[in-house]
C-alpha cells in the first residue's frame, strides 16, 4: 500500500520495570514524542520523561475500564501516525516478546505507515538474572527457551506445546504463567519433565518490589501460593536456578524492597533520586514544588546587572545560582564582568554549583543552614575585615527566611537583596505518583525543604500507613513539626548526600 501518513510510529521496548533498563534510543524517543501510546508494565516514571504537550494514550487495563482490543489499539497507532511526528508505542520489556509488537508492526505496514522497532531488555532475561539466575550457565546448559504459559482463548492463537517443553533440554523461561502455574507445572510432568530439577518465579522483576521464590518443578506451586506471589512473575526452570544463592545480587542492596518518595522540584529530583535508586530503592517522584520567576523581574534583572559593584555576594540555595548566573549570562558575556566579589554560599550543594561556572566560595559552612553562615562569617572576621560598610548583595528565594539579612545588619554591613526565583505549588501529576503513593504506600518520604512540605500538605494526602519521615535538616523539621510531624532521621550535615545516609541507616536499623 502507498503511504498515507506523515508521522513515524516507534515501537519501543520500556525494558523490565526499572526505568534505567531503557535503552538511550528508547529514552531519546520518549522525550521526543509528541504522542505517546502506553500499556500497564510500562515504568510510570518513564512517563515523566515526556516533553510538556505529548499526547498519552494508555491503552491497557485499569480498575473500572477495559483494555483497548488489540484492533483498536492497531487502528489507534495509525491515527496517531496521521496527527503526529513521532508516535512512540511503548512495551514492557521487548516489543516483539509476547508484546503483539509484530501484529502491530504488519498492522502499520498495511496502513501504510512508517514503522521503526527499539528493541528492549526482556523480564524473560532480566527478570532472572536480577534474582541471581544466569539464563545460560557453562556447567548447567547450552540452550533455553522461552514460552508462554497463557492458553490463547481462541482457537486462532498457537496453543501451549506442552510435550514438545517438556522435552526440551536448558533452561525454561515463562511468562504469563501464574494464572496456570499449578496446571502448567503439573501438565509439563505429566509429559515428561523431570519433577526435582530447580524452578523459581520472580514476581515484578528489577523493580524495589522484586520477590522471588526458588523451589523445584513439583513444588514450585505452593512455594508461590505460600509466598502470596502474583503476576507478573517470569518463571523459571533449570540447572541454572541453583545459582540464586550464590549470585543474588540486587536484593542485598540497601534500599532494596524500599519505596521512597522524593518531593523536590523535578528539576532538582534527580541528584537524590538517583543516589536513592543506585542503592536499590524504587524512587516515586512526587514533585511538591516548582521553581517559577520572581514576582518582580524588573527588580531581579537590576540586581543581576549591578551584582559586580558589590564586596560580596551571597548564595542561599542552588536554585539561587542557578537562576542568578542565568540571568547573568544574559546580560553579561564573561564570567569576569562578575569583578573580584568574595563570595559566600550556605552549605556545600550550593558551592558545588557556582563550581560550575568556575567560581570558588569564601565563606561556607559546613551545615547548610542561615545561622551556620552567619557563625562562619563571624568567625572567618578576621581574615577580611569583618562586614562592617561592606556592600553585600544576598541572592535568595521570595519566600526564604531574612535570618541571613537581619543578621548581616545587625554586623553593619551595607545588604540588597536579589531575588532570583519562587517556590510555587507543582500542579501537575504526568507520572500519576499521587495516587501512586495512595494505591502501593512507601516506607519513607523525604522532605529537602520547608516549601516541600508546606505544599505536600496542601495537597491532603494522608501519609501511608508505617511511612517514615527523612529530613534535610533542623529547619525542615521545625516546619515538619508546626504539622504535628516528626521525621525518623535528619540529614547530619543538611545536605544530599547526608540525607541518603540517613535513609540507609534507618532502613538497617
Ligand atoms: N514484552 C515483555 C513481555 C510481555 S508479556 C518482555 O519482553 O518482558 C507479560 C509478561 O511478562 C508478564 O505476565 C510476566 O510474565 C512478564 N513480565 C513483564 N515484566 C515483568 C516484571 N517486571 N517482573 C516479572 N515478570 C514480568
Amino acid at each position: 500500500m502507498d503511504k498515507v501518513a506523515t508521522g513515524c510510529v516507534f515501537l519501543v521496548g520500556a525494558g523490565p520495570g526499572d526505568p534505567s533498563l531503557m535503552t538511550l534510543r528508547g529514552r531519546e524517543l520518549v522525550e521526543q514524542a509528541d504522542c505517546l501510546v502506553y500499556d500497564a508494565l510500562v515504568s510510570p516514571a518513564i512517563l515523566g520523561w515526556v516533553s510538556p504537550g505529548c499526547k498519552l494514550h494508555y491503552v491497557g487495563k485499569r480498575a473500572g475500564h477495559h483494555a483497548l482490543r488489540q484492533e483498536e489499539i492497531n487502528r489507534l497507532l495509525v491515527e496517531c501516525a496521521g496527527q503526529y511526528v513521532c508516535t512512540v508505542r511503548l512495551k514492557g520489556g521487548d516489543p516483539y516478546v509476547f508484546g503483539r509488537g509484530g501484529e502491530e508492526a504488519s498492522f502499520l505496514r498495511e496502513s501504510g505507515v512508517d514503522f521503526e522497532v527499539v528493541p528492549g531488555v526482556t523480564s524473560a532475561i532480566a527478570g532472572p538474572a536480577y534474582a541471581g539466575i544466569p539464563v545460560t550457565h557453562r556447567e548447567h546448559c547450552s540452550q533455553f527457551t522461552v514460552f508462554t504459559g497463557h492458553e490463547g482463548e481462541n482457537h486462532s492463537e498457537s496453543a501451549l506445546d506442552i510435550p514438545g517443553i517438556a522435552a526440551a533440554r536448558g533452561t525454561k523461561i515463562m511468562l504469563m504463567g501464574m494464572g496456570r502455574l499449578r496446571a502448567t507445572m503439573e501438565a509439563l510432568v505429566k509429559a515428561g519433565q523431570q519433577p526435582d530439577v530447580p524452578a523459581a518465579a520472580i514476581q515484578w522483576a528489577t523493580t524495589s518490589r522484586q520477590r522471588s521464590v526458588c523451589a523445584t518443578v513439583a513444588t514450585l506451586a505452593d512455594a508461590v501460593e505460600a509466598e502470596g506471589l502474583g503476576s507478573p512473575a517470569v518463571v523459571v526452570i533449570g540447572e541454572v536456578v541453583k545459582e540464586a544463592g550464590r549470585l543474588d545480587w540486587f536484593s542485598r542492596k540497601p534500599l532494596a524492597g524500599k519505596r521512597i518518595v522524593v518531593t523536590r522540584t523535578r528539576e532538582q529530583a534527580s541528584s537524590l533520586s538517583s543516589a536513592l535508586h543506585r542503592l536499590g530503592a524504587d524512587v516515586l517522584e512526587l514533585p511538591t514544588i516548582r521553581i517559577v520567576p520572581p514576582s518582580d523581574r524588573q527588580d531581579f534583572a537590576e540586581a543581576v546587572v549591578d551584582s559586580p559593584h558589590y564586596d560580596w555576594l551571597i548564595f542561599s540555595s542552588p536554585n539561587g545560582v542557578r537562576r542568578f548566573f542565568e540571568a547573568f549570562f544574559a546580560v553579561y558575556e564573561d564570567i569576569r564582568e562578575l569583578g573580584g566579589a568574595r563570595i559566600a554560599a550556605v552549605g556545600p550543594g550550593t558551592a558545588a554549583e557556582l563550581r560550575k561556572h568556575g567560581l570558588m566560595v569564601d565563606v561556607m559552612p559546613q551545615k547548610a543552614v542561615a545561622e551556620e553562615l552567619i557563625a562562619e562569617f563571624d568567625r572567618k572576621a578576621d581574615e577580611f575585615g569583618g562586614v562592617a560598610n561592606v556592600t553585600m548583595l544576598w541572592v535568595h528565594s521570595e519566600k526564604g527566611r531574612d535570618v541571613v539579612y537581619r543578621e548581616l545588619m545587625k554586623r553593619q554591613a551595607i545588604v540588597d537583596e536579589c531575588i532570583a526565583y519562587n517556590t510555587v505549588q507543582e500542579t501537575e501529576d504526568p507520572t500519576g505518583a499521587r495516587a501512586r503513593l495512595q494505591e502501593e504506600g512507601a516506607d519513607v518520604i523525604t522532605f529537602t525543604s520547608s516549601s516541600t512540605v508546606r505544599h505536600f500538605m496542601a495537597l491532603n494526602l494522608p501519609l501511608p500507613p508505617n511511612c517514615r519521615i527523612a529530613s534535610i535538616g533542623p529547619v525542615t523539621t521545625a516546619t515538619l513539626k508546626e504539622y504535628g510531624l516528626s521525621p525518623a532521621v535528619e540529614a547530619s550535615a543538611h545536605d544530599i548526600p547526608t540525607l541518603v545516609e540517613a535513609i540507609v541507616q534507618l532502613a538497617e536499623s
